[in-house]
Formats: C-alpha cells, sequence, structure tokens
C-alpha cells in the first residue's frame, strides 16, 4: 500500500546539507521529512577520517558523524523516509514528489540536498586504491600527505586549484593533464606556472594506480604519452582525481534553471532557486567549496529561507482572507 506524506519542509537527501536543514527546520516548528535517497548520510559514510569538521578536537570518522547528525536532527523532531524520490512535480503548491515505491510526498517548501558525485577514471586500480592513496578530495585528504610526492589529474579549475592546494603540504605536486593546454581559468593558471613546487606533464593519461605491498596503498602511477603512446611511471603516494563532478540533478531538469554543468542556480547569498518555495543547498548547488561544513552552512540557510517564504505566504494568505 501506498502512503501520503504532507510536511511544511520536504527535505531530499541526508547528507550534511539536508540533515542541517532538517535540525534548523525541526527546531523552527517545521516538522520536517527527511527523503534519505541510496546513500543515507550521504558522501561522508564513505570515507574514514574527518579531520576538518570544527567541534572535534581528535579524528573523527564520517560515518560516525552522520550518525550523530541524523541523531540530532531525530531528537529535535525531523522524520527519517528510507525512500528515494523518482518524480518531481513543481508546478503548483504543495509540490508533489514520488518515491521508488510509488509513495507520495507533499512539500510547502522543498529543500534539496541530492549532492554530487565525483567523476573517476573507470580504473579498476583507482577503484581498489580509493582511500587508500587515491582520492577525488585534496582538501579533504591532502594532509594526509604531507611530505609525500603527489598527483593531481585534470586540467580544470578544480585541478589546478587543487594542486595548489597541495603545496601546502607537499613539495613535489604533478598535474598530469591529458591535453596540452588547460581548461582552468588564466589566473589560476599563471598562479601554477609560476609556482616552483608544481610539475605539469602534459598529453599524458593514467593507465593504472599501482599498489604497494600489504596495506601500504599507493606508490605510484603507470601514465601513457597521448601523443607517442610511450609508457612512463611516476613514483607518488597521493593520486587526486580532479575531473570534474555529477550533481544529483537529473530529476529537475525542465523543472529548475541548473547552470552549464547541471548544478541548481540559486539567488546570489540565498538558497532560493527559481521556483519560488524550492530551496538548494550543498554541493548540489556548489561546485567551489564542496564541504561538509559548508554543505552543512548551506543547509541551515535552506532552512532558514524556507522558514521566512512560508512566514511571508502565511501572512499574505491571511491578509487576503481578512480583505474578503
Ligand atoms: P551528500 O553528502 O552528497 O548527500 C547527498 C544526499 O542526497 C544523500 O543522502 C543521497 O542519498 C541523497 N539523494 C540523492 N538523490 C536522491 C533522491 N533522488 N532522493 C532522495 N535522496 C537523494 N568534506 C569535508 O568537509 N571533510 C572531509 O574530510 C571530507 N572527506 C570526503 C571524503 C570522501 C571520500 C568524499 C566522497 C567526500 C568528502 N568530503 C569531505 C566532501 C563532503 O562529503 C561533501 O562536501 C558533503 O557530503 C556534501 O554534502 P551534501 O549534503 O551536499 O551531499
Ligand atoms: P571541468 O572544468 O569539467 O574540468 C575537468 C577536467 O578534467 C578537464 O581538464 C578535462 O580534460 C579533464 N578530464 C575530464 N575527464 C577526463 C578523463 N576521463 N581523463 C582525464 N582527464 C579528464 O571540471 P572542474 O575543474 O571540476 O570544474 C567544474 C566547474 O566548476 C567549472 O565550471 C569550473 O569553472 C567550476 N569551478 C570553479 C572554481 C572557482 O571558481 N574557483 C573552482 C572549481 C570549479 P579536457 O580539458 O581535456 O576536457
Amino acid at each position: 500500500m501506498t502512503a501520503t506524506h504532507s510536511t511544511r519542509m520536504l527535505i531530499l537527501g541526508s547528507g550534511p546539507a539536508g540533515l542541517s536543514a532538517a535540525i534548523y527546520g525541526a527546531r523552527a516548528g517545521m516538522a520536517p521529512i527527511v527523503v534519505q535517497g541510496i546513500q543515507p548520510g550521504g558522501q561522508l559514510t564513505t570515507t574514514t577520517d574527518v579531520e576538518n569538521y570544527p567541534g572535534f578536537r581528535e579524528v573523527i570518522q564520517g560515518p560516525w558523524l552522520m550518525e550523530e547528525m541524523q541523531a540530532q536532527a531525530e531528537h529535535v523532531g525531523a522524520q527519517m523516509m528510507w525512500d528515494t524520490i523518482v518524480e518531481v512535480d513543481l508546478s503548483q503548491r504543495p509540490f508533489r514528489l514520488v518515491g521508488d515505491g510509488g509513495h507520495v510526498y507533499l512539500g510547502d517548501t522543498l529543500v534539496i540536498a541530492t549532492g554530487a558525485q565525483a567523476k573517476w577514471l573507470g580504473l579498476d586500480s583507482e577503484q581498489k586504491l580509493r582511500g587508500q592513496g587515491v582520492s577525488a578530495c585534496a582538501t579533504c585528504d591532502g594532509f594526509f600527505f604531507r611530505g609525500k610526492k603527489v598527483a593531481v589529474i585534470g586540467g580544470g579549475n578544480t585541478a589546478v586549484e587543487e594542486a595548489l592546494y597541495l603545496t601546502n603540504h607537499s613539495h613535489d605536486v604533478t598535474l598530469i593533464h591529458r591535453r596540452d593546454t588547460l581548461r582552468a581559468e588564466k589566473i589560476l593558471q599563471e598562479r601554477l606556472f609560476k609556482h616552483h613546487g608544481v610539475k605539469v606533464l602534459w598529453n599524458t593519461e593514467v593507465e593504472e594506480f599501482v599498489g604497494g605491498e600489504g596495506n601500504e596503498g599507493l606508490v605510484a602511477l603507470n601514465l601513457k604519452d597521448t601523443r607517442t603512446g610511450e609508457s612512463s611511471r611516476l613514483d607518488v603516494h597521493g593520486g587526486f582525481v580532479a575531473i570534474g563532478h555529477h550533481p544529483a540533478t537529473e530529476l529537475f531538469q525542465g523543472h529548475l534553471e541548473l547552470d552549464a554543468d547541471h548544478y541548481i542556480e540559486v539567488e546570489p547569498g540565498t538558497t532560493r532557486t527559481s521556483v519560488p518555495g524550492v530551496f538548494a543547498c550543498g554541493d548540489v548547488m556548489d561546485k567551489i567549496y564542496r564541504q561538509a561544513i559548508t554543505a552543512a552552512g548551506t543547509g541551515c540557510m535552506a532552512a532558514l529561507d524556507a522558514e521566512r517564504y512560508l512566514a511571508e505566504a502565511d501572512f499574505e494568505a491571511e491578509e487576503a482572507v481578512a480583505a474578503e
């Protein structure tokens, strides 16, 4: 039997953005419903050590942090639904969303916090060594490679920013790009080329991430020159894949304004999307910072924006009744 659930604030996604929105929404009396999706807790449940989420002196574990966030959201009154949304109708309020088992969710406001997933090269060795030297987030994991040789793969803004960021920890950073020109903005390119700590390998692809003995993790990359086909090996302990992200926005195509990279467009300085009453937060609208703390911060903003939106809508409805 399918059921219909109604709420003042419907939240899609249970990563740091969705759960922070839930905590603020619940404390504002909006009894939010959180549809968790296929990855309850979001991306941080796929990692181990988290050292940069404020409030914890010692290293904490990503899955533990997300369990605590969910428990906090439930404690203040948010309701979790283990469901994944497959259909949306944003053309009228309440917004109507349908889960993959047919359950219907009606929300006076909607907070979208469906996140983004890193793109990977698709190599078996990459999959095998993820979390053991292979990462898609230098800001998250760079610190673990202090004083070691590292490489970044990609040629866009993210790759260049990550290479520059890694020079804080390593004196030997190599940027590996498949072509002979970068896609990154000129100002970032200039900064990169001036930096003595970064070498660039042009026209080069990674063929294999090479693991060491036992639990040693990544020790080298096997490379190929895209013009000559020549093979080479680069010794590194950290390999950062920075070839872009897929924001989880397929559901919203044709319903909301998305940018050229498919991220949800929001009014600058707010979480308001192109549809009044629909708000977006976290990695699904942020292609620059992509951190748990920034996701949590914009989650808070989304709940406050939604609460203000509802207060104004309620006020206007009361005024209309009074005028009759
Ligand atoms: P996500 O965490 O991506 O959560 C998205 C949520 O949306 C999930 O719950 C998913 O199930 C749900 N969802 C998606 N589609 C649907 C749907 N159709 N219906 C319902 N729900 C849906 N950041 C740091 O600050 N520090 C770190 O140390 C750190 N380490 C990281 C390590 C790894 C391996 C990775 C991958 C990321 C790391 N990050 C780190 C980045 C951080 O995890 C993200 O920036 C953050 O999780 C983004 O939060 P979010 O809530 O926007 O989205
Ligand atoms: P991006 O601009 O799409 O660049 C991806 C890079 O990875 C490209 O250089 C691409 O090579 C390379 N690549 C893609 N697939 C590959 C593969 N299979 N093998 C090897 N290389 C591959 O992604 P991004 O750098 O993450 O940036 C995404 C968006 O966010 C952009 O709009 C960017 O401007 C924005 N952004 C902005 C900031 C900022 O303003 N500070 C910071 C980060 C990101 P090719 O060049 O050959 O295609």
